[in-house]
């Protein structure tokens, strides 16, 4: 196996969305070299300190060998033979919605597309969600209510070519380094830009802003629905665009004309100065972008902030034009292909709608299944409710580690210790939730993986392997399709190798186009290897002249009722700097959308109240990532140097505040609420607002015992994308 394989490919970075390019080799001395890919489009050679420590990640310490049952190992056929039979059972006696699957933006496209159809066409339910739940669904949600489909309208060239870039609950500078390092490269050489940061912190990407707003914590809303209000007093609605390509402008303007500079003061903690500056520099400047990312979505009001600030862009036209546009960026290095291929609970294969009657009949007609899930399934934390309170019998969770990652994360352990059956395909042997298997499944990691993913700009890209399968591990798409197979549905799970299950993704995806449905999907089956080999990094939406015509006659449903969407050299339209655009396909210049009149929706959203804060508590817990680890660490936890940046778990707080509580720098402090207790490190900042605290989400009990942070985060979800708050919970502290 090793033999066949290149020493050095062209591979893709499997941290966050940004999605680089990298080469990996592997030297005579058995190290891994790892460079920035000079001609991957994301990131045109540059890595930040996690990418280029990829090589000191990938030795087998730690990793899972071999299959186990009941925590004894199992050779494959025993333990897929006891999965398959074990769901077909529980499925029998109890029903499709009795069993669930929870999986990850660190899945492949073609991992996550078989464990959706075998869910959703074949199992008949629609229990699969995806710790992309925890990441960007709310994003998803606003998407599809203002634009009908879950489209970003973006790319990183529009943040090279913006006059004004809006970063809001997004340390770019930290969570999306090399966007951050474009975005900087971009100001050196037009020192014009203007950098706006919305951040209740003061984090490193402020040291590139020109304007830092210290908001209050989930005032995203009023401030957004303020600046409508100011754009219409200003005249700065583009009418000409509203009309002809939005709907429900009016509503959504009535509301914001009922708040005044004083009203969204009092709701945002900004002063009206502030205000009023940002509004005015929004107001003035054609060319905006606006960022997003966790600290918009992670909130029980996500979606409502994502339609807030999408309301703006619609008002002023500036939306699918070169240097404009809402942009969220994504959390995982595939969340975005999971979105494509319908990993979240209440979505379709081919970006289709579940509750869509039409587009549930021919997802069922191409799969040929026996069955289609009717109704959404359970999102991430109803799952685990369902799982502690008995409904969900049998669960399968791939690539994640609910048991530190979810809100209530110790409600989280006890739902896996009451579950008859739990199911984990991972790469690690111990993660806090592989100790609650009763079948583990070792499965492949990155440098062995083989597949593709989509990062944030909807770039498709390879992640192709170059170490060979450790012991007894197996691509996930493998041993999913084996359990299909044992399951009864060998004939549609036939696959031999990733590139078939991309090819018939990539069919899904044109399939009924112009009213056909004529092809046969054997002929998808013979692509050649070296055609998927060789993929190009590229964006959807693509046509036959991306693909031979064998592939795919029209990448992505979109594409329906007959809109191509044009190419777009705004260089030249619009008489902007002379910037070679890459010619890509942009969505929604001419308003293209994907509602049922094609037209954008504008959302009438209202600031919402303020919850009281409880006596009991005190601070406000932010939780995110920092600069050097990813997630829960399994990865970046085996290199001695992203570890030497933060070597332990620590809590931010403003040097006032730990004054008061008798804190001192270095301290050990408590943190506790109702739903548990940590003990972490004080690191006295004033670039924390007082009140505030912020704690990194990545230490686990497998790490630091006393530092698993998603214990303390209430379960509250947005009540449209199920997105947990993982960004706001209260609590109480004091020296340890
Ligand atoms: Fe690029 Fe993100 Fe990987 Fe850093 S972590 S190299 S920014 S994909």
């Amino acid at each position: 196996m090793e033999s066949v394989l290149p020493r050095t490919v062209r591979t893709t970075c499997p941290y966050c969305g940004v999605g680089c390019g990298v080469l990996a080799t592997r030297e005579e001395s058995g190290a891994i070299g790892i460079a920035g890919d000079p001609h991957h489009p994301a990131n045109f050679g540059r890595l930040c300190s996690k990418g280029s420590a990829l090589g000191e990640t990938v030795d087998l310490e730690g990793r899972l060998l071999t299959p186990q049952t009941d925590g004894k190992p199992a050779n494959w056929d025993a333990a897929l033979d006891l999965v398959a039979s074990r769901f077909s059972e529980t499925i029998r006696e109890h029903g499709p919605d009795s069993v669930a699957f929870y999986v990850s933006g660190q899945l492949l496209t073609e991992d996550y597309y078989v464990a959706n159809k075998l869910m959703k066409g074949f199992i008949g339910s629609a229990n699969i969600d995806t710790n992309s739940r925890l990441c960007m669904s709310s994003s998803v949600a606003g998407h599809r209510r203002a634009f009908g489909s879950d489209t970003v309208p973006g790319t990183y060239e529009d943040l090279e070519l913006a006059d004004l870039i809006v970063l809001t609950g997004s340390n770019l500078a930290w969570c999306h380094p090399v966007l951050y390092q474009r975005i900087a490269t971009a100001k050196a050489k037009r020192p014009q830009m203007r950098i706006v940061l919305i951040d209740p912190r003061r984090t490193m990407t402020a040291d590139i802003a020109d304007m830092h707003l210290a908001i209050r914590p989930d005032g995203d809303t009023a401030l957004f629905v303020g600046l409508l209000g100011f754009l219409a007093a200003q005249g700065a609605v583009d009418r000409s665009y509203v009309d002809r390509y939005t709907s429900g402008f009016n509503e959504a303007l009535a509301i914001a004309k009922t708040h005044d500079l004083r009203s969204i003061s009092a709701r945002t903690g900004l002063a009206p100065e502030e205000l009023r500056a940002f509004f005015s520099l929004f107001t003035q400047t054609e060319r905006v972008v606006t960022v997003y990312s966790q600290g918009v979505n992670q909130s029980v009001s996500g979606t409502d902030k994502v339609n807030a600030i999408i309301n703006c862009h619609l008002a002023t036209g500036r939306i699918g034009r070169a240097g404009m546009g809402p942009f969220s960026v994504t959390g995982q290095p595939n969340a975005m292909g999971g979105r494509e291929v319908g990993g979240l609970a209440n979505m379709l294969a081919g970006h289709m709608h579940l509750e869509d009657e039409a587009h549930r009949e021919l997802v069922q007609d191409f799969w040929m299944s026996p069955t289609i899930a009717s109704r959404p399934g359970l999102k991430a934390v109803d799952l685990f409710k369902a799982v502690r309170n008995g409904t969900v019998k049998a669960l399968w969770i791939m690539a994640t580690n609910p048991a530190d990652s979810m809100p209530e994360a110790d409600v989280v352990v006890q739902a896996l210790k009451a579950c008859p059956f739990v199911v984990i395909s991972d790469m690690n042997a111990t993660t806090d939730t592989t100790r609650y298997a009763h079948v583990l499944l070792p499965a492949t990691g990155w440098g062995e993986k083989d597949g593709t993913v989509t990062n944030s700009e909807r770039r498709i890209s390879r992640q192709r392997p170059f170490l060979p399968l450790p012991g007894k591990a197996k691509p996930d798409w493998w041993i999913i399709t084996q359990v299909a197979r044992r399951m009864g549905f060998a004939e549609h799970f036939s696959y031999d190798n990733p590139s078939q299950i991309f090819a018939e993704h990539a069919a899904l995806s044109g399939y009924g186009n112009h009213g056909s449905r004529d092809f046969d999907i054997s002929a998808y089956a013979a692509i050649p290897d070296e055609d998927y080999d060789a993929l190009q990094p590229f964006q959807w939406p693509q046509g036959q002249e991306q693909f031979q015509e064998k592939w795919n006659p029209i990448f992505r449903p979109e594409l329906r009722q007959n809109k191509e969407l044009e190419d777009f050299r705004d260089s030249k339209k619009n008489g902007n700097p002379p910037v070679e655009i890459a010619a890509e396909k942009r969505f929604f210049a001419e308003g293209n959308f994907y509602t049922q009149d094609r037209r954008a929706r504008f959302v009438a959203v209202r600031p919402a109240n303020r919850e009281a804060a409880d006596p009991r508590f005190g601070f406000t817990l932010n939780t995110g990532r920092i600069r050097d680890h990813w997630h829960t660490m399994t990865r970046t936890g085996k290199s001695a140097r992203l570890s030497a940046h933060f070597a332990e778990p620590f809590v931010e707080i403003h040097p006032l505040d730990a004054a008061e509580f008798g804190i001192g720098d270095a301290g050990l402090v408590r943190i506790n609420n109702d739903h548990g207790s940590i003990i972490v490190r004080a690191l006295l900042t004033d670039r924390q607002a007082r009140g505030n605290v912020f704690v990194p989400m990545h230490w686990t009990g497998q790490f630091a015992g006393m530092a698993r942070v998603d214990t303390l985060v209430t379960a509250n979800v947005d009540p449209v994308s199920g997105q947990p708050a993982l960004k706001m919970a209260q609590v109480a502290i004091r020296p340890f």
